[in-house]
């Protein structure tokens, strides 16, 4: 191995991230913070297969951290779900159900609001995407009909019907919830199952399964269930337990799809440590869409400032249309990155640096005080035009 000099190493050894003054807007972020109960025992968890002192060999069956129950009773009940599987993130557990559910060459049928990592785990598996349509600016609402529609176009066009169907509740550009029993109802017609990906949902708000009618569902621990990850959840109906849940032939206690174990470590100890906190805030996720509604209201009295999506919104990520912004940018001597800067100057982060013509963010667990300083200093920046 090459020598490292103390300069190339330097920078690794003093990484500080210094946001605790700023107020963070980013929607990826804002459902990933842990309570400070829980940051406190975070040390003592942090060594590398910290959670695997006591595993006979099967980390869902760990008993001391009580991974067993949380993942055999806890989540099942409050996904209202028959199994429970930990995976590494939503995307990882969207491609296991992919991966056990179709074969290369099969075809699925998704929402086009939905995320990249969808697209790359089909990818991945080797699938044929269709794609249902929204309606388009400025609501991009889900055509929902459409699922049937599209599910009778493959069957004429390649003989045979989608293997899977994927919904996303609610989708990350515009916080749209779809109506997914409705899907759900749909596709169960033609026998297809269904994933329901709520990575921006579970966590953050109540989600059921079988009152969605979902065969699979997915959620994000980092994203909305206040664990700092890479963690997910996958739940499954019972009838899909021997193909999801297939066991290796040569270890028999190991279980394929997963790589024989789940995550190990910090990420699993933080998403069970935080879910107490969970459930408490998901009890209040009315409180937070009337937030996110008295946050739209405001920010559209800018002038030229447009909330897009489904409105009301019925979700704190929100995608706003900022020309007014956009026009400052083109005079600002910083152009288009000021923006980021004239918040950073006011506490505010979360927006993507260079955007000006429109941008999403999320008030999700902000103060109404907090909310109010976001409001104006965007009012503020705005009368810089
Ligand atoms: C964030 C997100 C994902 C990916 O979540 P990971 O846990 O990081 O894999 C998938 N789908 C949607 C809709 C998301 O918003």
């Amino acid at each position: 191995m090459l020598e490292f000099s103390a300069q190339e190493l330097s920078k690794f050894m003093e990484m500080h991230r210094n946001i605790a003054e700023y107020i963070n807007l980013n929607p990826i972020q804002r459902g990933g913070i842990l309570p400070d109960s829980v940051k406190e025992i975070v040390l003592e968890w942090v060594d590398g297969y910290s959670i695997c002192d006591h595993c006979e060999g099967v980390l869902s069956e760990i008993k001391d951290p009580p991974i067993e129950t949380f993942i055999a009773e806890i989540l099942p009940k409050f996904l209202e779900i028959d199994e429970v599987r930990l995976t590494n993130g939503a995307r990882e557990g969207i491609f296991v159900v992919l991966h056990s559910v179709c074969k290369p060459g099969d075809s699925i049928i998704i929402d086009k609001n939905s995320h990249y990592s969808v697209f790359l785990a089909a990818e991945r598996v080797g699938l044929n995407v269709i794609e249902v349509e929204n309606d388009g600016y400025p609501e991009y609402k889900i055509l929902e009909d459409q699922y049937a529609e599209k599910i009778e176009e493959i069957k004429n066009k390649s003989g045979s019907y989608p293997e899977l169907a994927v919904v996303t509740y609610p989708d990350g550009n515009y916080g749209n919830f779809p109506d997914a029993k409705k899907i759900a109802e749909i596709c169960h017609e033609y026998e297809i199952p269904v994933l329901v990906n709520a990575a921006y949902a579970i966590g953050r708000m109540p989600i059921s399964a079988r009152k969605l009618k979902a065969d699979f569902i997915v959620g994000s621990g980092h994203k909305s269930m206040a664990s700092t990850g890479p963690i997910g959840i996958l739940g499954i109906k019972d009838e899909w337990k021997d193909v999801i849940f297939r066991k290796s032939w040569r270890y028999k206690n190991k279980e394929v799809e997963f790589l024989g174990c789940g995550p190990r470590g910090l990420a699993v100890v933080t998403l069970m440590a935080s879910f107490p906190h969970v459930l408490e805030r998901v009890k209040k996720w009315k409180n937070e869409v009337e937030k996110a509604r008295y946050f739209v209201k405001e920010m559209e009295n800018i002038p030229t400032v447009k909330q897009l999506g489904v409105k009301p919104t019925s979700h704190d990520l929100n995608f706003f249309e900022t020309p007014i912004f956009y026009e400052i940018s083109k005079k600002h001597k910083r152009g288009r990155f000021f923006l980021y800067r004239e918040l950073k100057k006011r506490g505010i982060i979360g927006i993507k640096p260079g955007l000006t013509k429109n941008f999403k963010l999320s008030t999700y667990l902000l103060t109404k005080d907090e909310i109010n300083r976001v409001l104006e200093a965007f009012q503020e920046i705005a009368s810089l035009h």
